[in-house]
């Protein structure tokens, strides 16, 4: 393969110098025909890429790690994991690369990724390919997410490569370019505290703090304020999702971050009914992963991260678990605090009504939507049109009408603020029957309906005429909606 020199670009090597026992340089597989099919061109702007240098050969063949720039060293990551709680030693990037860090305008260290750019030494019996229909979906989600001011690693870009990939069927291949604040995980701590290597997992936790959560260097216990920093990143992420209805389907501890980031767009999917045993994941029988298990799992996951970090929070080792299990404690009241204001945001509620008012409202909201199986995103929107005067959207989208309308009429005495509620609750999120509409067109080369979908989530906040398809649950017709892992 030839390596073409990126000059336009620099890109660090800091993760491979300082964790060599993490990474393994490789190189990715030169695609044959490789043709960009989307590009984030803000993002670019905010990474001091030049968007036309990307569009052409030379960015192309960046994106697709053909072209590696002087001083960066790819590598594939180690890492380990608890798959649907069972553990697995080495995972590790197995069709992903870590081309290096890149500072944007703001000065902040961000990891450039490919996800599909070829078999790794981790690949075990995997093919290192994507397939263009999940990186664009991806793509569009990670986009959707990040304009919804939810954490997220984002997409750069899709690229097709021109190679097919063997699935089930016959499929176009792509890489997709990842930025993210890093690429570090849970599992990136489960396979170092599992080499016995004490001084790696103190350097993992050194680079984790220097690049996530440097206030906790100067804590009187840093490894102890490292993990805190993580359950309260973890928190408000999972709040997040839940207050939006995202089932992420796949949340193994290699897919969750330690910079409480977003991660690993497989088998998630947005609920369209309320229902706290949403699962959409094709491999998820048990419900492992479904909506309401989320922040317990959370949990459970931050819970084998303070196991890894057992040996550098004190010496006495009893000592230590006291530490990480009242550390860990912190979780539930933060995510609870954070699902909390929340929920009152997205009522619109005003500042300083007691739990005892809010908790019990909250709760037979709740169960109505659940029990009339009401569309959760259309719902929040309706109740802003009812604070407004007008209750009628909101009290049709249930079928029994009169238990809805004594609970509207108690949450409009409490004097909710209509604009407050539009700047939280989202007219458009990537609604699955429209993401599959649009990858099925790209997979005729129709990009066209990729782009009005991400025109429409881009902004998700700014109800505009004529794009009411995007803000309407999908037909019955679309059936029990499943997605699929390792695609
Ligand atoms: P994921 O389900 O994407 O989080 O991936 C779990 C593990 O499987 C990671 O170690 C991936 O690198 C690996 N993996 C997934 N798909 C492939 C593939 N097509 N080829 C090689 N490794 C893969
Ligand atoms: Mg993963």
């Amino acid at each position: 393969m030839s390596i073409a020199p990126a000059p336009a670009v620099t890109l660090g090597n800091r993760f491979a110098r300082e964790l060599p026992e993490m990474a393994v340089p490789w190189q990715a597989a030169e695609p044959p025909e490789p043709r960009l099919l989307v590009l984030d061109e803000p993002l670019a702007g905010e990474l001091g890429l030049d968007p036309a240098w990307l569009r052409g050969p030379d960015g192309v063949r960046l994106l697709v790690g053909a072209a590696v720039p002087g001083g960066a060293t790819p590598v594939a990551q180690a890492y380990a994991g608890h798959q649907f709680g069972g553990f697995v030693p080495r995972l590790g990037d197995g069709r992903a690369l870590l081309l290096g860090e890149l500072v944007d305008g703001g000065g902040r260290v961000l990891d450039l990724h490919l996800k599909g750019s070829g078999r790794t030494p981790f690949a075990r019996g995997g093919d290192g390919l994507a397939a263009v229909g999940p990186m664009l979906r991806e793509y569009v989600v990670s986009r959707a997410m990040h304009a919804l001011g939810i954490p997220t690693t984002r997409s750069l870009a899709v690229v097709a490569t021109g190679r097919t990939v063997r699935r089930e069927t016959p499929l176009p291949g792509a890489v997709l370019a990842r930025v993210a604040g890093s690429h570090l995980r849970v599992g990136s701590f489960q396979y170092a505290r599992a080499t016995g290597d004490a001084d790696l997992l103190r350097r993992l936790a050194d680079h984790a703090i220097d690049r996530h959560h440097r206030p906790a260097a100067g804590a009187e216990r840093p490894y102890l304020a490292l993990f805190e920093a993580v359950v309260a990143a973890q928190a408000a992420l999972v709040a997040r999702w839940m207050l939006v209805g995202f089932v992420h389907g796949v949340m193994n501890t290699d897919n969750m971050t330690i910079s409480g980031e977003t991660i690993d767009y497989g088998p998630c999917a947005f609920m369209e009914a309320f229902d706290p045993a949403a699962v959409y994941s094709s491999i998820d029988h048990g419900g492992r992963y479904a909506y309401g298990n989320q922040p317990a799992v959370a949990e459970w996951n931050l819970a084998r991260l303070a196991e890894s970090l057992l040996p550098l929070l004190d010496d006495d080792q009893e000592r230590a678990v006291a530490l990480a299990t009242e550390s860990l404690g912190g979780f539930r009241t933060r995510f609870d605090a954070a699902l909390s204001s929340g929920r009152r945001a997205k009522l619109g509620l005003p500042g300083g009504l007691a739990d005892a008012v809010v908790g019990p409202l909250v709760e037979e909201l709740l169960a109505l939507l659940h029990a009339g199986r009401v569309d959760h995103t259309s719902f929040f929107r309706a109740l802003a049109v009812a604070a407004r005067g007008d209750a009628g959207p909101a009290r049709r989208l249930f079928t029994d009408s009169a238990a809805v309308g004594d609970w509207l009429a108690r949450w409009l005495a409490l004097g909710p603020d209509a604009d407050a509620m539009d700047r939280v609750n989202p007219v458009y999120i990537p609604r699955n029957h429209l993401v599959e509409d649009a990858l099925a067109a790209a997979a005729e080369d129709d990009l066209e309906e990729l782009r009005r979908l991400l025109g429409a989530v881009t902004a998700p906040f700014d109800e505009r005429t004529g794009l009411e398809r995007y803000a309407a649950p999908a037909p019955p017709d679309f059936g029990d909606y499943r997605t699929f892992c390792g695609t």
